[in-house]
């Protein structure tokens, strides 16, 4: 897995995501929080904080005109995975 920092200029806002098997989620380090529905039913630490606490991880930069669209986009995919996980949950 492959954990991406994406950083936002000029406001300075970084979004970490890791790319599993699930799709793309949103890792905040710091918190030890993850958007995958492992972390939701089960708790952390899922495979994705580890991925985004155990390596260095590649830092793109973004225009913050692009940000909407990226967390959009994110957003998404994490739905669409929990839709899926979710399946049969109350
Ligand atoms: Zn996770």
């Amino acid at each position: 897995m492959s954990a991406k920092v994406h950083a936002f200029e000029p406001s300075g806002r970084r979004v970490l995501t890791v790319v599993g098997r699930g799709g793309e989620h949103w890792v905040d380090p710091e918190a030890r929080a993850c958007s995958c529905a492992s972390y939701h039913y089960r708790g952390p630490p899922c495979a994705h904080i580890e991925a985004a606490l155990g390596g260095d991880p590649e830092t793109v930069t973004f225009s913050d005109d692009e940000y909407d669209e990226f967390v959009r986009g994110l957003l998404e995919d994490i739905w669409g995975e929990h839709a899926r996980q979710g399946q049969g949950a109350p």
